[in-house]
């Protein structure tokens, strides 16, 4: 029995209803509200594992449902768009969701986000705050030693390549804007950040991959939006 709930924030019927229709089959519990509203009600009194949320809702916007929760609460949000314009993700990743699915999706899509950030959760679970290296799939990041390795072999990053992959490994399984990255990164976001943001990811993204056995891709981009390093 898959003990994950979910709640389902969207005011259209037919596609609450594919939403909860696969949930159900997939063992997934679930809690429905078709409103922002109730959305801030179910968060605070039924504590979600995951919310699955629509930007477009009848009273309060998406958006500012995701900001009046971040301030309480960081439970994982998943949101779900028919607005298909970047800005609209963009804003909603800046605000604090986790993901982001755009309508119409089909319902892998929809699992497979589910299970990304289930993924994300077990990890947060287990991981100690004072952990001195960060494993995923064949890459080991030893902090201490400010050094990584690949199937034990060394890759020699610049040191803004390293920042770019500590910064992405603590957000392992979240998509991340490129406002967010530069910002930490940098301390600013001007349009000349994001292209020298793309070009260092484009080199460290080839340090990782050559040393990779697998063909493991450990950095997924997410073409106008940002980056996610996915959880292997
Ligand atoms: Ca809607």
């Amino acid at each position: 029995m898959n003990k994950t709930t979910i709640l389902v924030v969207e005011d259209d019927i037919a596609v609450r209803n594919l939403i909860t229709t696969t949930l159900d089959t997939h063992d997934y519990r679930y809690i429905r509200a078709e409103n922002g509203q109730n959305a801030l009600q179910a968060i605070s009194s039924k504590k979600p594992d995951i919310v699955l949320l629509d930007l477009g809702l009848p009273d309060i916007d998406g958006i500012d449902v995701i900001k009046r929760v971040r301030n309480w609460s960081e439970v994982p949000i998943i949101v779900i768009s028919a607005r298909c314009e970047d800005t609209d993700k963009i804003d909603a990743l800046d605000s604090g969701a986790d993901d982001y699915l755009t309508k119409p999706f089909s319902v892998e899509e929809l699992l497979a986000r589910l299970r990304v950030t289930q993924r994300r959760l077990a990890s947060l679970k287990n991981s100690d705050p004072e952990d001195s290296e960060f494993r995923n799939g064949e890459m080991k990041i030893d902090y201490a030693a400010g050094s990584v390795f690949i199937n034990s072999e060394e890759i020699h990053l610049t040191p803004i390549e390293y920042k770019l992959l500590c910064l992405l490994a603590k957000n392992s399984g979240k998509v991340l804007t490129h406002t967010f990255i530069t910002n930490s990164i940098w301390g600013s976001s001007f349009d000349s950040d994001v292209a020298s943001l793309r070009v260092f990811m484009a080199t460290l993204r080839k340090k990782l991959d050559k040393s990779s056995k697998s063909g493991q891709q450990y950095i997924q981009t997410h073409v106008g939006v940002g980056y996610r390093m996915n959880k292997l």
